[in-house]
């Protein structure tokens, strides 16, 4: 295992300033290299990979491929491919005011980068900002998240062996070292996680005026009405919402439904468990767990609080503080006030909420922060369009929760509390780049003599 230890932060990013004044990162061949490197390290390692998910979060294997390895490698080819016409320089057409004169943009690395990682898909939301910072020519800084400390070290350990060890560096650790690592200046802090932290990260960045992307969470709404098919409806909502145990950002936190439709959607729902995972989740092989003890505790005293209320209680029949086990729980005819719906709940409790119609939904939605993804299920043209025109969301799926993520055509990012920025295919490649405009014009003719004063009224109706 590498780690740098809290006092060799400050050489660890001088040693890469040096690497990045020097050029090193520069040239499209290294920065090919790169992504190449982090295609064998990915595809070479999936075993271990999968290995450490499974230690920190009891990931199954496929679950594993699906939503880390293989996105990962999605990305990688996808930047791969495009890359050399991302950075191209874009010619476009100068003003007549200018001319004659050749206008273009051209994409510059910023420089040093850092890049902070959560816990809960700890190793792709790790490399896909990196496969961007690479992309374009930085230098970069990867700091995993303490809180899933097997994928950590092996990060920690496999980076070095593939990635040029002078432009990239793994810093392991917790507050105080990611403390000492926002203390230092960077050209780009990336950071994924939640939005106390995400303040603490924008203060620390204004201290050298570093430009920021914050990827945060909040609570995904998720609409559903009587004109949809409930039973495919429910699969995918299930899939969505129980996948690494309800412990992914774009989740589905809560459901808003007529009262005939949560009754009636609440029995598919079940099904659909059952379907997935078998008669006993915890068990079956095919089913995270909860992170740690803190966050375990924290979704049993939600529970407590529903079933305090008299809320109807579905599932949640293996819960286990011990493994960290929670089977998904869904719950009925939830009041605004319980706990679950004052937080993000990040964890497999699955609340329905009764709203009389679409702009009751929508009027929820808009009192409250604005969310990272809004689904909507409906079939109906007029409640689609009333929802895309008076709603605001990082990003607006019908008919399918989390899916929007695999597209790396699509920028993928929050809005207000939910984040700023975006990343993912070219999103990324842009987010770690300067977009410099490049102006060149010829010193003969001497159009500008028509500009100098003093200006003529002839000079003018030119
Ligand atoms: P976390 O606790 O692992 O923290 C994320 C990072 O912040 C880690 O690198 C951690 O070391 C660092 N950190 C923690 N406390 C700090 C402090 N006091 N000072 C400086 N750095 C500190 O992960 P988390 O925040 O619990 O992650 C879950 C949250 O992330 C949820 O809100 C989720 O919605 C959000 N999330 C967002 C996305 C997205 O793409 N928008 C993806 C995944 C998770």
């Amino acid at each position: 295992m590498t780690s740098t230890h809290t006092s060799d932060i400050a050489g660890t990013v001088h040693g890469l300033r040096d690497t990045f004044r020097a050029g090193t990162t520069k040239p499209l061949a290294w920065r090919l290299r790169q992504l190449d490197a982090l295609e064998q390290l990915v595809s070479s390692h999936e075993k271990e990979i999968a290995e450490a998910l499974a230690s920190d979060l009891g990931k199954p294997e496929a679950e594993a491929y699906l939503t880390e390895t293989s996105f990962l490698l999605t990305e990688i080819r996808h930047t791969r491919r495009h890359l050399r016409r991302w950075a191209k320089a874009r010619h476009v057409a100068p003003p007549a005011a200018l001319l004659p004169a050749t206008t273009s943009v051209i994409a510059e690395p910023l420089g040093v980068v850092l890049v902070m990682a959560p816990w809960n898909y700890p190793i792709q939301l790790l490399l896909a900002p990196a496969v961007g910072a690479l992309a374009a020519g930085n230098c970069v800084v990867l700091s995993p998240s303490e809180v899933a400390p097997a994928s950590s070290h092996l990060m920690a350990r496999l980076i070095p062996r593939y990635l040029d060890p002078v432009a990239v560096s793994v810093v392991e650790g917790g507050v105080d070292t990611k403390t000492e690592l926002l203390a230092q200046r960077f050209d780009h802090i990336f950071y994924t996680g939640n939005s106390t932290v995400g303040r603490i990260v924008m203060k620390a960045a204004a201290e050298h005026l570093t430009p920021v992307t914050l990827e945060l969470g909040g609570k995904s709404p998720l609409y559903i009405d009587d004109s949809v098919d409930l039973s495919v409806a429910a699969d995918r909502i299930v899939w969505g919402k129980f996948t690494n145990a309800g412990q992914t950002c774009v989740a589905p936190d809560y459901i808003l439904a007529p009262r005939l439709v949560a009754d009636e959607l609440a029995v598919h729902l079940r099904a659909s468990i059952d379907r997935m995972f078998g008669p006993s989740p915890a068990h079956g092989g095919r089913y995270g767990r909860i992170i740690n003890t803190k966050h375990h505790d924290r979704l049993t005293a939600h529970l407590a609080d529903l079933r305090d209320r008299g809320v109807t209680v579905l599932g949640g029949e293996h819960i286990d503080r011990e493994t960290r086990h929670m089977d998904p729980v869904i719950a009925v005819d939830v009041p605004w006030d319980a706990s679950v719906m004052g937080e993000e709940i990040f964890g497999p409790i699955l609340p329905i909420v009764i709203v009389d119609s679409p702009s009751h939904a929508m009027s929820a939605i808009n009192e409250r922060e604005k969310p990272l993804a809004l689904y909507v299920f409906s079939e109906r043209t007029d409640v689609r369009r009333a929802f895309v025109r008076d709603t605001s969301s990082g990003a607006l799926t019908f008919g399918l929760p989390v899916g929007h993520l695999a597209a790396n055509q699509l920028p993928f990012g929050g809005v207000g509390e939910s984040g700023m920025g975006a990343y993912h295919g070219r999103y990324s490649f842009e987010t770690f780049s300067h977009l410099k405009p490049v102006v060149s014009k010829p010193l003969q003719p001497d159009t500008m003599r028509m500009v100098y004063p003093p200006v003529s009224g002839e000079k003018l109706s030119w």
